[in-house]
């Protein structure tokens, strides 16, 4: 099911009031929702030994969220130098932060060093000798190559750019305790938008045999293993939901088991994003024109590229549900649509032939589940402007968390200093 009924039932009464408080378009995320799947998840771990969720901060990426994982204890997956800057300034302490990089940057390492720290996961093997100074913690995402096949964007492990090789993780771990590391952990990331979680229970069960195999050779133990995120949100109302009572009830029997035979226990770290946040947002647009071509057109006025690019890009289902300007859902007769932003391409369209209500210019467009993945992947492309973001407090308060972009801020990197290379 896509957005929940509690999150309509807690916002489209309040709709109107918020759309005339602040105009649209607007993503609009939901704390209480955020709070129950995160407590619900820390429930379901609670006999796994030192679950921790890293929220992988690329999938909502405003500070105002990051509070929310904070008050949660939840701490952070960061992949880029804004990221791990966000996370610091949001207070989250070096244990608190997983820096999860690829092809990592010299100046990257240095700021990853720097101020407070962060655990540091290690993409490949040749970055060992390239980390400045090797923290006392070291982690080192694993790629298992053909031993495993990977599922939705993240493709084929034996084409994908992440990673150390089977073949080569002893020697990562050698090579990063010869130059002073003490602690230890492994990661890996294998699915995106994975609801079957079968998938994850291999990976627990893939991660502690690796453990095995280099606690073995070298005499180390691992403080934790990291099975990333990529769990799936049903996007469409008759998708299942991924099963994560199971793999909470596996992953406790498969540490058990390892914890008997190797005589240590590590704790088990995942770093969702999408599961953590994606359902409990949605894009609200205003429909501006209704349009009768070879196809039937409702024109909103937001831009799928800047405001939720994954119909545009991946052709990506989100549900949607239109509401008459009181706020209440529509209903009666339907018809076939295109749901269409004003960009000049025509992927720009937020639906595809999709049986709607009957549809009239005024009503209100509440795109589902854009809470992970969609205000962060949008740009400007065709000089299109990203919407604001708004926060549903659990009081029922609505708080701006980031206004709309500007002209002003578009045209902003044109300012430069005068600066010619002479022929
Ligand atoms: C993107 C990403 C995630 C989060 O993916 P979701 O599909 O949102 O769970 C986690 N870890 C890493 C390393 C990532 O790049």
């Amino acid at each position: 099911m896509p957005m929940s009924g509690a999150f309509e039932e807690r916002l489209f009464p309040k709709l109107p009031g918020i759309i005339k408080h602040f105009g649209t378009p607007f993503h609009i995320y939901d704390e209480q929702g955020i709070i129950d799947t995160a407590e619900n998840w820390k429930t379901l771990f609670k006999d796994v030994y030192g679950f921790k969720e890293f929220f992988a901060v690329k999938a909502l990426p405003n500070p105002a969220i990051l509070n929310i994982m904070k008050k949660i204890g939840f701490g952070l997956d960061c992949s880029s130098t804004s990221e791990l800057i966000m996370g610091r300034q949001c207070k989250f302490s070096g244990e608190d932060i997983i820096l999860t990089s690829n092809n990592t940057s010299p100046e990257l390492f240095e700021l990853a060093l720097a101020g407070g720290g962060c655990i540091l996961n290690l993409d490949d093997i040749s970055l060992v000798d390239k980390v400045p100074e090797m923290p006392d913690m070291i982690c080192f995402r694993y790629n298992p190559g053909e031993q495993r096949t990977g599922s939705g964007f993240m493709g084929n492990p034996v084409e994908s750019k992440w990673g150390v090789r089977h073949d080569q993780i002893i020697d990562a771990y050698r090579m990063a305790k010869e130059r002073g590391a003490g602690h230890f952990g492994i990661h890996t990331m294998l699915i995106s938008n994975e609801r079957d979680y079968l998938y994850m229970v291999e990976t627990v069960r893939m991660l502690l045999e690796v453990m095995a195999n280099v606690t073995e050779a070298l005499g180390i133990t691992f403080d934790f293993f990291n099975i990333g995120g990529g769990v799936g949100i049903p996007y469409r109302p008759e998708d299942q939901v991924f099963n994560m009572p199971g793999l909470a009830k596996e992953a406790a029997v498969l540490i058990n088991v390892f914890s008997e035979k190797i005589a240590y226990r590590p704790k088990l770290y995942m770093e969702c994003g999408r599961y953590a946040t994606g359902p409990h947002g949605v894009l609200v647009a205003s429909v501006i024109n209704r349009m009768s071509k070879y196809r039937e057109y409702v024109g909103v006025n937001a831009p799928t590229m800047a405001a939720n690019p994954r119909p545009a890009i991946y052709e990506a289902y989100h549900h949607i549900t239109i509401l008459n300007p009181s706020g209440t859902p529509r209903s009666g007769d339907e018809e076939v649509v295109d749901v269409t932003g004003p960009l000049c391409e025509n992927n720009d369209k937020f639906a595809r032939q999709r049986l709607l209500p009957k549809t009239e210019i005024g009503d209100i467009m509440v795109q589902h589940d854009t809470g992970a993945h969609c205000y962060a992947m949008g740009g400007n492309y065709n000089g299109w402007l990203r919407p604001k973001e708004l926060l549903l407090h659990t009081d029922g308060s609505v708080e701006l968390i980031r206004r709309a972009e500007t002209i002003d801020d578009l045209f902003a990197t044109l300012q430069t200093e005068h600066d010619i290379m002479k022929a």
